[in-house]
């Protein structure tokens, strides 16, 4: 287990761009690993490389303590429907908090650590969770999405 040093808001690695995972390696597999490891360790629902200075595109995200883990590597919304409201927070942005409009249901492709793809179907808090996280992978904050009468 290694934990891995959270970004905070102000750094610009936090808004760039990712790139694409490209190489299903060991370090990959390190790398996911240590994710989840920091995301616990932090009280986490979500985690993404660039929130630990990696502008890769992959993120880690378990809404149930490590129950159900997700590893999204690549990840793309193949479709969403629905609209929820719910407060968040980032923890690369601490003591921010605010409400947010996300889907309420989502499917995403993504590949695993291994490269192969899969498909998840998500709803409710998880869905959220997704998305704020693929997000991070576009340099895109959940403050920048805050609605304006919770700002
Ligand atoms: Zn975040």
């Amino acid at each position: 287990m290694a934990l891995r040093e959270i970004v905070k808001l102000g750094d610009e690695v936090l808004r760039m761009k990712a790139k694409e995972v490209i190489d299903f390696n060991g370090n990959l597999s390190v790398l996911i690993d240590d994710m989840f490891d920091t995301m616990f360790k932090a009280d986490g629902v979500g985690l993404a490389a660039p929130q630990v200075g990696i502008t890769r595109r992959i993120c880690v995200v378990s809404v149930d303590g490590g129950k159900t883990k997700y590893e999204l590597v690549n990840p793309v919304i193949l479709k969403q429907s629905g609209i929820q409201r719910g407060a968040e927070g980032c923890l690369s942005c601490p003591n921010r908090s605010g409400i947010v409009a996300r889907p309420k249901k989502l499917t995403v492709k993504a590949q695993d650590r291994t490269g192969e793809y899969k498909t998840y179907k998500v709803d409710g808090f998880t869905a959220v969770a997704f998305c704020h996280e693929m997000d991070h992978l576009d340099g895109v904050l959940f403050i920048d999405k805050i609605e304006p009468e919770d700002k």
